[in-house]
């Protein structure tokens, strides 16, 4: 089906998508209580909608840059970067 209408296909193992930051792929300790709706990553400070959060974590896995959807994403994550 995709392949007859020219769409790029890319399977993402759903795990752990609501816990992985979208910005520097950090995994918080426990998965957010349903009625929170607002991810914060301990690590970098992102702040984001959960929903928004697990669908970056999608794009990033599936090989794709989600910035420019609604924040940037720098190539070498904040604090990794090589003195
Ligand atoms: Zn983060």
């Amino acid at each position: 089906m995709a392949r007859k209408h020219g769409r790029d296909v890319r399977l993402v193992h759903p795990a752990h998508t609501t816990v992985d930051c979208a910005r520097c792929g950090a995994r918080t300790k426990h998965a957010l209580p349903l009625s929170e709706r607002t991810c914060t990553c301990t690590l970098c400070g992102a702040v984001s909608p959960r929903d928004k959060n697990s669908a970056g974590v999608m794009l990033v896995r599936a090989g794709l840059n989600p910035a420019g959807v609604d924040r940037g994403r720098p190539d070498v994550p904040p604090g990794r970067r090589a003195a």
